[in-house]
Protein backbone atom coordinates (compact mmCIF):
# COMPACT_ATOMS: atom_id res chain seq x y z
CA UNK A 1 0.00 0.00 0.00
CA UNK A 2 1.32 3.27 -1.04
CA UNK A 3 2.43 5.68 2.34
CA UNK A 4 2.96 9.17 2.11
CA UNK A 5 4.71 11.21 5.55
CA UNK A 6 2.31 13.36 6.70
CA UNK A 7 4.41 14.60 9.02
CA UNK A 8 7.55 15.88 6.98
CA UNK A 9 5.76 19.12 6.58
CA UNK A 10 4.53 20.76 9.78
CA UNK A 11 1.28 23.07 9.60
CA UNK A 12 -0.71 22.91 6.82
CA UNK A 13 0.91 21.13 3.29
CA UNK A 14 0.98 23.91 0.23
CA UNK A 15 -1.64 22.76 -2.14
CA UNK A 16 1.20 22.35 -5.19
CA UNK A 17 2.79 19.39 -2.58
CA UNK A 18 -0.89 17.86 -1.78
CA UNK A 19 -1.78 17.58 -5.63
CA UNK A 20 2.30 16.10 -6.08
CA UNK A 21 1.67 13.59 -3.43
CA UNK A 22 -1.52 12.83 -5.50
CA UNK A 23 -0.48 12.13 -8.15
CA UNK A 24 2.75 10.32 -7.33
CA UNK A 25 1.04 8.45 -5.24
CA UNK A 26 -1.92 7.29 -7.49
CA UNK A 27 -2.04 4.79 -10.95
CA UNK A 28 -4.03 3.86 -13.42
CA UNK A 29 -6.51 1.56 -12.45
CA UNK A 30 -6.04 -1.80 -13.95
CA UNK A 31 -8.94 -3.53 -15.80
CA UNK A 32 -10.59 -3.00 -19.09
CA UNK A 33 -13.51 -3.38 -21.15
CA UNK A 34 -14.45 -3.79 -24.85
CA UNK A 35 -16.58 -1.59 -26.30
CA UNK A 36 -18.25 -0.73 -29.82
CA UNK A 37 -16.82 2.58 -31.29
CA UNK A 38 -19.45 4.62 -31.14
CA UNK A 39 -19.24 4.49 -27.26
CA UNK A 40 -15.94 4.81 -26.66
CA UNK A 41 -15.47 8.67 -26.89
CA UNK A 42 -14.02 9.60 -23.97
CA UNK A 43 -12.87 6.80 -22.96
CA UNK A 44 -9.23 6.06 -22.76
CA UNK A 45 -7.59 3.22 -24.98
CA UNK A 46 -6.64 0.41 -22.90
CA UNK A 47 -3.80 -1.57 -26.37
CA UNK A 48 -2.31 -0.06 -29.12
CA UNK A 49 -4.36 -0.11 -32.21
CA UNK A 50 -2.95 -1.14 -35.87
CA UNK A 51 -4.64 -0.46 -39.17
CA UNK A 52 -5.23 -3.85 -40.87
CA UNK A 53 -6.21 -2.14 -44.22
CA UNK A 54 -4.58 0.42 -46.36
CA UNK A 55 -6.44 3.81 -46.40
CA UNK A 56 -7.44 4.32 -48.59
CA UNK A 57 -7.97 0.60 -49.67
CA UNK A 58 -7.47 0.95 -53.25
CA UNK A 59 -7.05 3.90 -55.50
CA UNK A 60 -9.96 5.78 -55.87
CA UNK A 61 -11.21 9.04 -57.98
CA UNK A 62 -11.05 12.12 -56.00
CA UNK A 63 -13.10 13.98 -58.93
CA UNK A 64 -16.46 12.94 -60.90
CA UNK A 65 -14.82 12.59 -64.63
CA UNK A 66 -13.07 10.22 -66.84
CA UNK A 67 -10.14 7.52 -65.68
CA UNK A 68 -8.00 7.47 -68.69
CA UNK A 69 -4.06 6.92 -69.66
CA UNK A 70 -1.83 9.78 -69.35
CA UNK A 71 0.06 9.95 -72.18
CA UNK A 72 -2.73 9.14 -74.51
CA UNK A 73 -3.46 12.81 -74.32
CA UNK A 74 -0.67 13.13 -75.92
CA UNK A 75 -2.26 12.70 -79.88
CA UNK A 76 -5.26 14.96 -78.91
CA UNK A 77 -7.71 12.07 -80.68
CA UNK A 78 -10.59 11.73 -78.82
CA UNK A 79 -10.60 8.93 -76.60
CA UNK A 80 -12.80 5.56 -76.97
CA UNK A 81 -15.56 5.34 -73.82
CA UNK A 82 -15.39 1.90 -72.57
CA UNK A 83 -17.36 2.12 -69.32
CA UNK A 84 -18.10 3.43 -66.33
CA UNK A 85 -16.56 3.06 -62.61
CA UNK A 86 -18.73 4.00 -59.76
CA UNK A 87 -18.32 4.10 -56.01
CA UNK A 88 -19.17 0.49 -54.88
CA UNK A 89 -19.13 -0.78 -58.42
CA UNK A 90 -16.20 -0.71 -59.97
CA UNK A 91 -15.25 -0.93 -63.77
CA UNK A 92 -13.97 -4.52 -63.90
CA UNK A 93 -12.02 -4.33 -67.71
CA UNK A 94 -8.63 -2.94 -68.93
CA UNK A 95 -8.24 0.94 -69.95
CA UNK A 96 -6.11 -0.12 -72.75
CA UNK A 97 -4.75 2.44 -75.45
CA UNK A 98 -7.20 5.07 -76.91
CA UNK A 99 -9.96 4.22 -74.27
CA UNK A 100 -11.24 5.70 -71.21
CA UNK A 101 -13.97 5.16 -68.10
CA UNK A 102 -16.37 7.20 -67.09
CA UNK A 103 -15.81 7.28 -62.95
CA UNK A 104 -17.30 9.13 -60.03
CA UNK A 105 -15.76 10.73 -56.83
CA UNK A 106 -14.93 7.65 -54.74
CA UNK A 107 -15.24 4.79 -57.58
CA UNK A 108 -11.72 2.23 -58.03
CA UNK A 109 -9.25 3.52 -61.11
CA UNK A 110 -9.72 1.16 -63.19
CA UNK A 111 -6.85 -1.13 -64.16
CA UNK A 112 -4.63 0.92 -66.99
CA UNK A 113 -5.84 3.94 -65.87
CA UNK A 114 -3.37 6.65 -64.40
CA UNK A 115 -5.27 9.82 -64.38
CA UNK A 116 -8.06 11.10 -63.48
CA UNK A 117 -9.90 13.81 -65.68
CA UNK A 118 -12.59 16.22 -63.96
CA UNK A 119 -15.82 16.01 -65.94
CA UNK A 120 -15.60 20.12 -66.32
CA UNK A 121 -12.32 19.81 -68.29
CA UNK A 122 -14.15 17.15 -70.82
CA UNK A 123 -16.13 17.69 -74.02
CA UNK A 124 -18.25 14.36 -73.63
CA UNK A 125 -20.18 12.35 -76.46
CA UNK A 126 -21.94 8.73 -76.13
CA UNK A 127 -19.04 6.84 -77.25
CA UNK A 128 -15.99 9.35 -77.03
CA UNK A 129 -14.95 12.25 -75.16
CA UNK A 130 -11.99 15.14 -75.52
CA UNK A 131 -10.15 16.67 -73.16
CA UNK A 132 -10.29 20.51 -73.16
CA UNK A 133 -8.11 21.78 -70.07
CA UNK A 134 -4.98 20.85 -68.34
CA UNK A 135 -4.26 17.47 -67.00
CA UNK A 136 -1.03 16.21 -64.86
CA UNK A 137 -0.42 12.80 -64.80
CA UNK A 138 -1.87 11.32 -62.05
CA UNK A 139 -4.34 14.60 -61.36
CA UNK A 140 -7.38 13.39 -59.18
CA UNK A 141 -6.26 9.71 -57.52
CA UNK A 142 -6.52 9.21 -54.14
CA UNK A 143 -3.61 7.00 -53.61
CA UNK A 144 -4.32 3.46 -51.80
CA UNK A 145 -2.60 3.40 -48.81
CA UNK A 146 -1.74 7.94 -48.87
CA UNK A 147 -3.73 8.00 -45.58
CA UNK A 148 -2.46 4.80 -43.82
CA UNK A 149 -1.23 2.05 -44.73
CA UNK A 150 -1.94 -1.60 -43.55
CA UNK A 151 0.14 -2.58 -40.32
CA UNK A 152 0.13 0.82 -39.45
CA UNK A 153 -0.23 2.10 -35.91
CA UNK A 154 -3.29 3.85 -35.69
CA UNK A 155 -3.95 4.84 -32.05
CA UNK A 156 -1.42 4.22 -28.96
CA UNK A 157 -2.66 3.34 -25.79
CA UNK A 158 -3.35 5.53 -23.22
CA UNK A 159 -4.69 8.14 -25.68
CA UNK A 160 -8.21 9.32 -25.05
CA UNK A 161 -10.22 8.28 -27.45
CA UNK A 162 -11.86 11.34 -29.15
CA UNK A 163 -14.55 11.84 -32.20
CA UNK A 164 -12.05 12.19 -35.03
CA UNK A 165 -10.17 9.01 -33.68
CA UNK A 166 -13.42 7.29 -34.23
CA UNK A 167 -13.75 8.40 -37.66
CA UNK A 168 -10.39 7.22 -38.33
CA UNK A 169 -10.94 3.68 -36.43
CA UNK A 170 -13.94 3.19 -38.33
CA UNK A 171 -12.35 4.31 -41.27
CA UNK A 172 -9.99 1.22 -40.91
CA UNK A 173 -12.43 -0.97 -40.59
CA UNK A 174 -12.31 -1.57 -36.40
CA UNK A 175 -15.87 -2.25 -34.57
CA UNK A 176 -14.94 -2.48 -31.02
CA UNK A 177 -12.29 -1.02 -29.22
CA UNK A 178 -10.32 -2.49 -25.36
CA UNK A 179 -10.61 0.81 -23.54
CA UNK A 180 -9.87 1.12 -19.68
CA UNK A 181 -12.48 0.54 -17.28
CA UNK A 182 -14.58 3.59 -15.82
CA UNK A 183 -13.48 3.69 -11.98
CA UNK A 184 -16.47 3.35 -9.66
CA UNK A 185 -16.14 6.11 -7.16
CA UNK A 186 -17.77 5.76 -3.93
CA UNK A 187 -20.05 8.94 -2.26
CA UNK A 188 -21.58 9.53 0.89
CA UNK A 189 -22.34 12.66 2.80
CA UNK A 190 -22.08 12.64 6.46
CA UNK A 191 -24.22 14.98 8.96
CA UNK A 192 -26.94 14.54 10.91
CA UNK A 193 -28.89 17.82 9.40
CA UNK A 194 -28.80 16.53 5.82
CA UNK A 195 -31.35 16.49 4.05
CA UNK A 196 -32.52 15.02 0.58
CA UNK A 197 -33.54 18.00 -1.62
CA UNK A 198 -37.38 17.56 -2.24
CA UNK A 199 -37.57 16.34 1.90
CA UNK A 200 -39.13 18.49 4.47
CA UNK A 201 -36.55 20.40 6.37
CA UNK A 202 -36.63 20.19 10.10
CA UNK A 203 -35.38 22.43 12.43
CA UNK A 204 -31.28 23.19 12.06
CA UNK A 205 -31.52 20.56 9.04
CA UNK A 206 -30.21 21.65 5.53
CA UNK A 207 -30.37 19.93 2.50
CA UNK A 208 -27.39 17.74 1.01
CA UNK A 209 -25.77 20.08 -1.60
CA UNK A 210 -22.67 18.46 -1.56
CA UNK A 211 -23.62 15.20 -2.99
CA UNK A 212 -25.89 15.97 -5.44
CA UNK A 213 -23.60 18.22 -6.61
CA UNK A 214 -20.69 15.91 -6.58
CA UNK A 215 -22.77 12.92 -8.25
CA UNK A 216 -23.02 15.43 -11.43
CA UNK A 217 -19.42 16.01 -11.19
CA UNK A 218 -18.41 12.48 -11.57
CA UNK A 219 -20.73 11.92 -13.99
CA UNK A 220 -19.63 14.54 -16.18
CA UNK A 221 -16.15 13.18 -15.41
CA UNK A 222 -17.43 9.88 -17.33
CA UNK A 223 -16.95 8.26 -13.86
CA UNK A 224 -19.25 5.75 -12.73
CA UNK A 225 -20.42 5.89 -9.15
CA UNK A 226 -21.56 4.24 -6.17
CA UNK A 227 -23.75 6.30 -4.22
CA UNK A 228 -24.04 5.49 -0.64
CA UNK A 229 -26.12 8.24 0.03
CA UNK A 230 -26.16 10.57 3.34
CA UNK A 231 -24.98 8.86 7.14
CA UNK A 232 -25.43 9.90 9.90
CA UNK A 233 -22.79 11.56 12.62
CA UNK A 234 -22.32 8.20 13.50
CA UNK A 235 -18.81 6.03 14.12
CA UNK A 236 -20.51 2.69 13.31
CA UNK A 237 -22.55 3.86 10.02
CA UNK A 238 -19.21 5.77 8.59
CA UNK A 239 -17.10 2.68 9.19
CA UNK A 240 -19.46 0.35 7.68
CA UNK A 241 -19.79 2.79 4.80
CA UNK A 242 -16.12 2.92 4.31
CA UNK A 243 -15.34 -0.39 4.90
CA UNK A 244 -17.94 -1.37 2.22
CA UNK A 245 -17.08 1.52 -0.13
CA UNK A 246 -13.10 0.26 -0.19
CA UNK A 247 -14.25 -3.54 -1.20
CA UNK A 248 -16.41 -2.16 -4.06
CA UNK A 249 -14.99 0.97 -5.08
CA UNK A 250 -11.55 2.05 -6.55
CA UNK A 251 -11.87 5.35 -4.91
CA UNK A 252 -14.28 6.81 -1.99
CA UNK A 253 -15.43 10.42 -1.56
CA UNK A 254 -16.87 11.93 1.14
CA UNK A 255 -18.06 15.04 2.55
CA UNK A 256 -18.24 16.24 5.70
CA UNK A 257 -17.07 15.26 8.96
CA UNK A 258 -13.27 15.52 8.80
CA UNK A 259 -13.18 19.36 10.77
CA UNK A 260 -11.96 19.17 14.28
CA UNK A 261 -15.56 19.38 15.79
CA UNK A 262 -16.98 16.74 18.22
CA UNK A 263 -19.06 14.80 15.46
CA UNK A 264 -16.60 15.31 12.61
CA UNK A 265 -15.95 11.26 12.45
CA UNK A 266 -14.26 10.60 9.11
CA UNK A 267 -11.22 11.10 9.36
CA UNK A 268 -11.39 9.66 13.07
CA UNK A 269 -12.47 6.27 11.10
CA UNK A 270 -10.11 6.73 8.46
CA UNK A 271 -7.27 6.80 10.78
CA UNK A 272 -8.72 3.72 12.25
CA UNK A 273 -9.20 1.98 9.57
CA UNK A 274 -6.56 2.81 6.72
CA UNK A 275 -4.09 5.46 7.18
CA UNK A 276 -4.29 8.74 6.45
CA UNK A 277 -1.76 10.19 3.78
CA UNK A 278 -2.08 13.95 4.24
CA UNK A 279 -4.63 16.16 6.41
CA UNK A 280 -5.12 20.29 6.30
CA UNK A 281 -3.87 22.01 3.16
CA UNK A 282 -2.97 25.44 3.20
CA UNK A 283 -5.81 26.61 0.70
CA UNK A 284 -9.02 28.53 1.63
CA UNK A 285 -11.37 27.41 1.51
CA UNK A 286 -10.85 23.77 2.12
CA UNK A 287 -8.34 23.64 4.74
CA UNK A 288 -9.44 20.51 5.87
CA UNK A 289 -9.48 18.25 3.29
CA UNK A 290 -8.10 14.58 4.23
CA UNK A 291 -6.40 12.24 1.78
CA UNK A 292 -5.43 8.68 2.70
CA UNK A 293 -5.96 4.78 1.88
CA UNK A 294 -8.85 2.20 3.18
CA UNK A 295 -7.11 -0.88 2.65
CA UNK A 296 -5.64 0.27 -0.58
CA UNK A 297 -8.15 2.15 -1.79
CA UNK A 298 -7.90 6.01 -2.31
CA UNK A 299 -9.86 8.28 -0.07
CA UNK A 300 -10.77 11.84 -0.39
CA UNK A 301 -12.30 13.62 2.44
CA UNK A 302 -14.27 16.70 1.35
CA UNK A 303 -14.79 19.36 3.76
CA UNK A 304 -18.43 19.59 4.14
CA UNK A 305 -18.78 23.50 3.36
CA UNK A 306 -20.29 23.46 0.11
CA UNK A 307 -17.43 25.65 -1.48
CA UNK A 308 -14.84 24.16 0.38
CA UNK A 309 -16.32 20.89 -0.70
CA UNK A 310 -16.58 21.72 -4.82
CA UNK A 311 -13.08 24.02 -4.24
CA UNK A 312 -11.12 21.20 -2.86
CA UNK A 313 -13.12 18.29 -5.17
CA UNK A 314 -11.48 20.69 -8.35
CA UNK A 315 -8.59 21.48 -7.11
CA UNK A 316 -7.52 18.02 -5.30
CA UNK A 317 -9.35 15.17 -5.96
CA UNK A 318 -10.01 15.91 -10.20
CA UNK A 319 -6.50 15.62 -10.68
CA UNK A 320 -6.08 12.80 -8.55
CA UNK A 321 -9.74 10.78 -10.70
CA UNK A 322 -7.66 11.26 -13.90
CA UNK A 323 -4.65 10.20 -13.27
CA UNK A 324 -6.66 6.88 -12.30
CA UNK A 325 -8.57 7.16 -15.52
CA UNK A 326 -5.38 6.75 -17.27
CA UNK A 327 -5.48 10.93 -18.13
CA UNK A 328 -2.55 12.77 -17.93
CA UNK A 329 -3.17 15.57 -15.74
CA UNK A 330 -1.67 18.73 -17.07
CA UNK A 331 -1.87 21.14 -14.42
CA UNK A 332 -4.90 23.83 -13.96
CA UNK A 333 -5.21 26.21 -16.85
CA UNK A 334 -4.90 29.72 -16.04
CA UNK A 335 -4.96 32.85 -17.51
CA UNK A 336 -3.97 36.51 -16.15
CA UNK A 337 -6.55 38.66 -15.60
CA UNK A 338 -6.35 42.54 -14.32
CA UNK A 339 -8.17 42.40 -10.76
CA UNK A 340 -10.97 45.11 -11.45
CA UNK A 341 -11.38 45.75 -7.77
CA UNK A 342 -9.13 44.71 -4.62
CA UNK A 343 -9.00 41.15 -2.60
CA UNK A 344 -7.99 41.29 1.14
CA UNK A 345 -5.71 38.29 2.13
CA UNK A 346 -3.31 37.26 4.63
CA UNK A 347 -0.80 35.42 3.53
CA UNK A 348 -0.66 31.25 4.53
CA UNK A 349 -2.85 29.40 2.01
CA UNK A 350 -3.57 29.79 -1.18
CA UNK A 351 -6.78 31.32 -1.98
CA UNK A 352 -9.48 30.68 -4.09
CA UNK A 353 -11.55 33.45 -4.70
CA UNK A 354 -14.70 33.25 -7.05
CA UNK A 355 -14.53 35.53 -9.54
CA UNK A 356 -16.54 36.51 -13.05
CA UNK A 357 -13.50 37.48 -15.63
CA UNK A 358 -14.05 38.64 -19.13
CA UNK A 359 -12.39 40.13 -22.10
CA UNK A 360 -11.80 44.17 -21.70
CA UNK A 361 -13.45 44.65 -25.53
CA UNK A 362 -8.86 45.26 -26.30
CA UNK A 363 -8.31 41.41 -25.79
CA UNK A 364 -6.87 41.77 -22.88
CA UNK A 365 -8.82 40.30 -19.45
CA UNK A 366 -10.29 41.57 -16.59
CA UNK A 367 -11.82 40.16 -13.67
CA UNK A 368 -14.01 40.84 -10.87
CA UNK A 369 -14.35 39.14 -7.77
CA UNK A 370 -17.99 38.32 -6.43
CA UNK A 371 -19.12 39.78 -3.75
CA UNK A 372 -19.53 37.37 -0.43
CA UNK A 373 -16.30 34.75 -0.57
CA UNK A 374 -17.59 32.90 2.54
CA UNK A 375 -17.27 28.96 2.04
CA UNK A 376 -20.87 28.79 2.56
CA UNK A 377 -21.78 31.36 -0.03
CA UNK A 378 -22.76 28.88 -3.03
CA UNK A 379 -24.22 32.03 -4.76
CA UNK A 380 -21.25 33.52 -5.51
CA UNK A 381 -19.58 29.93 -6.64
CA UNK A 382 -22.54 29.74 -8.80
CA UNK A 383 -22.18 32.98 -10.60
CA UNK A 384 -18.22 32.82 -11.05
CA UNK A 385 -16.86 32.17 -14.33
CA UNK A 386 -13.61 31.28 -12.96
CA UNK A 387 -11.38 31.00 -9.38
CA UNK A 388 -9.05 33.98 -8.80
CA UNK A 389 -5.81 32.27 -7.46
CA UNK A 390 -3.60 34.26 -4.98
CA UNK A 391 -0.49 32.15 -4.01
CA UNK A 392 0.02 31.08 -0.24
CA UNK A 393 2.43 33.84 0.48
CA UNK A 394 0.61 36.46 -1.14
CA UNK A 395 -1.13 39.28 0.82
CA UNK A 396 -3.86 41.18 -0.11
CA UNK A 397 -4.16 42.00 -3.96
CA UNK A 398 -5.07 45.89 -4.90
CA UNK A 399 -7.52 47.10 -8.22
CA UNK A 400 -5.14 46.87 -11.31
CA UNK A 401 -2.89 44.31 -10.44
CA UNK A 402 -2.18 40.92 -12.32
CA UNK A 403 -3.58 38.00 -11.16
CA UNK A 404 -3.76 34.16 -12.26
CA UNK A 405 -7.44 33.02 -13.21
CA UNK A 406 -8.32 29.54 -13.15
CA UNK A 407 -11.60 29.27 -15.66
CA UNK A 408 -14.24 27.31 -14.31
CA UNK A 409 -15.97 24.36 -17.29
CA UNK A 410 -13.10 23.55 -18.82
CA UNK A 411 -12.12 20.15 -18.80
CA UNK A 412 -10.35 20.10 -15.63
CA UNK A 413 -8.06 17.12 -16.28
P1 LIG B 1 -18.57 19.58 8.57
O1 LIG B 1 -17.40 19.53 7.62
O2 LIG B 1 -19.29 18.29 8.65
O3 LIG B 1 -18.15 20.12 9.89
O4 LIG B 1 -19.57 20.63 7.95
C1 LIG B 1 -19.22 21.98 7.77
C2 LIG B 1 -20.42 22.77 7.31
O5 LIG B 1 -20.85 22.28 6.04
C3 LIG B 1 -21.61 22.68 8.20
O6 LIG B 1 -22.27 23.95 8.22
C4 LIG B 1 -22.48 21.63 7.56
O7 LIG B 1 -23.85 21.77 7.88
C5 LIG B 1 -22.22 21.90 6.09
N1 LIG B 1 -22.39 20.68 5.30
C6 LIG B 1 -21.85 19.49 5.62
N2 LIG B 1 -22.19 18.57 4.69
C7 LIG B 1 -22.93 19.23 3.77
C8 LIG B 1 -23.57 18.80 2.57
N3 LIG B 1 -23.49 17.54 2.16
N4 LIG B 1 -24.26 19.72 1.86
C9 LIG B 1 -24.31 20.99 2.29
N5 LIG B 1 -23.74 21.45 3.40
C10 LIG B 1 -23.06 20.58 4.16
MG1 LIG C 1 -20.77 17.54 9.80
Amino acid sequence: MPTIDCCSQPGLMPIESAREKLLETLSPISGTENLSLAQAAGRVLAEDVFSTVNLPPCDNSAMDGYALRFEDLASGLPLELIGKSFAGAPFDGVVNPGTCVRIMTGAAVPAGADTVVMQENVDAQEESIRINGEVRPGDHIRRCGEDVAEGASLLKAGVRISVPHIALLAAAGVGTVAVVRKPVIALFSTGDELRQPGEALGTGDIYDSNRIALLAALDQLDLEILDLGILPDNKQAITNALQRASQEADAIITSGGVSVGEADYTREVLEELGEIGFWKVAMKPGKPFAFGFLQGTPFFGLPGNPVSALVTFYQLAVPALSVMKGDQWTGPQTLQAKLLKPLKKKPGRTDFQRGVYRSDGSGALVVEPVGTQGSHILTGLAVANCFIVLARDSGSVEAEEQVVIEPLGVPLG
